[in-house]
């Protein structure tokens, strides 16, 4: 049964002693291209393009249509060494016609040549420790020896030391990209089908890089469910504070699906580890056209206040006092002042509570009495305007501040 606890007195807690900041966590700066992950750098976001990359036309379209609308490092698969060849040509078009993109190449199980191949022509590899070194797994299997354990490890090693060599001595980055559903069969009967077992997998991978002097990685754990890979990032970070090793991660919920549960499930994941400061870049991974992922990442970024890249608006959600059509009107705000990347604008039904919920906005239109409105600079009242000119007015007054801008200047 439920309890109630007794009401105290309330406490008004003055402004310094709250601490609104995500601190993120520290991490290394590793160089994709022209864009840093970790170290302090804005999360990055991340996509992926469905394209072929046999098809040098079709994909240099898709890189750059994700890279026009904010993807800022996009990733490419190379099943075969024509494809990882194709990547030389895709580079080097999109150079010329467009400009040079930070790319990524998902390099499939015992493709050491492809990945050695595509290493020349991408600036980041992206590997599945689950896959690298591919043993079909046994189903009469009962138990897993450690010399068996080691055996494969070995085997490991040997395939990856050319890989993080010329990496290395590239300067390029590679992602230790774990995934829940391909761990291996020495992981699974050694650790588990659990978040440690994917943490172990990441570590013996980092290991032999770290043994080779290659530090330039990123480190991902990625899982369909959401209370899986939360337990494994949140585990991967201990585990690397333990060890001293500070390599940023990449988020992400693998199949998130598509529409509404696929955005929910995918900010579940993502959201609630930045906001617990854990995350240096991440992918939405939907399923829909690649171009749909990134505003969800903007969103996420947005609205934990990572990144601010559209107006952050405050509206609230409506109510018997509200004394006007609020949908509409936040609708016509919206249109008309959508492109002032930076501002923060609510539109609030009543002077009964707006103004105090309106979170600091720069700007606010609240409901004053029936037929009108009041405009807001922060906390002032700057005028009181009948409900038609509402719109027009709040423009009026970002014009007078200087800070209109317009909209047909903006993203020429
Ligand atoms: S701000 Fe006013 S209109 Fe909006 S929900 Fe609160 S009380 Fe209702």
């Amino acid at each position: 049964m439920q309890t109630l606890e007794t009401p105290k007195t309330p406490k008004i807690i003055s402004q310094p002693d709250f601490d609104t900041t995500i601190h993120r966590r520290k991490t290394r700066p590793v160089k994709v291209g022209n864009i840093t992950i970790g170290g302090g750098f804005p999360v990055v976001v991340q996509s992926m393009i469905n394209e072929d990359t046999l098809d040098i036309e079709g994909s240099v379209a898709a890189i750059r249509r994700l890279h026009e609308i904010g993807c800022e490092i996009v990733r490419v698969t190379v099943p075969s060494m024509g494809h990882a060849k194709a990547l030389a040509t895709i580079k080097e078009k999109l150079a010329q016609v467009y400009q040079p993109v930070p790319l990524v190449a998902d390099v499939h199980h015992n493709g050491l040549n492809i990945a050695l191949e595509v290493a020349k022509h991408v600036d980041k590899v992206r590997i599945n420790p689950g896959l690298y070194v591919f043993e079909k797994p046994r189903a009469t299997r009962t138990e897993y020896s450690q010399e068996e354990f080691e055996k494969i490890g070995d085997k490991i090693r040997q395939t990856l030391e050319p890989l993080v060599i010329s990496l290395r001595d590239q300067g390029k980055a590679m992602r230790i990209g774990v995934n829940h559903g391909s761990l291996a069969e020495r992981m699974l009967f050694t650790y588990g089908d659990t978040p440690e077992g994917m943490v172990e997998s990441a570590l013996e991978f980092i290991h032999i890089c770290e043994s080779l002097d290659f530090y330039n990685l990123i480190v991902s754990l990625k899982a369909s469910r959401v209370p899986v890979m939360l337990a494994a990032y949140r585990l991967m970070v201990k585990r690397m504070d333990e060890l001293g090793m500070d390599y940023p991660l990449h988020l992400g919920v693998t199949e998130a699906g598509d529409g509404e549960y696929g955005r929910i499930k995918s900010t579940a994941g993502i959201g609630t580890l930045l906001a617990e400061g854990i995350g240096d870049t991440i992918r939405v991974s939907l399923t829909e056209a690649p171009e749909k992922e990134i505003p969800v990442c903007y969103s996420i970024l947005q609205a934990l206040g990572l990144r601010k890249t559209m107006v952050e608006y405050v509206a609230c959600p409506s109510c018997g006092r509200t004394l006007f059509n609020l949908e509409e009107v936040l609708h016509q705000v919206r249109e008309a002042t959508k492109h002032l990347t930076g501002l923060d604008i609510a539109v609030m039904g009543c002077i009964v509570n707006g103004p105090g919920e309106m979170a600091d906005a720069d700007y606010g239109y609240v409901g004053k009495q029936a037929g009108y409105i009041a405009l807001y600079r922060g906390r002032e009242e700057i005028k009181r305007v009948h409900e038609e000119q509402g719109v027009e007015e709040l423009i009026n007054l970002i014009k007078a501040d200087g800070r209109w801008v317009d909209p047909s200047s903006v993203g020429s």
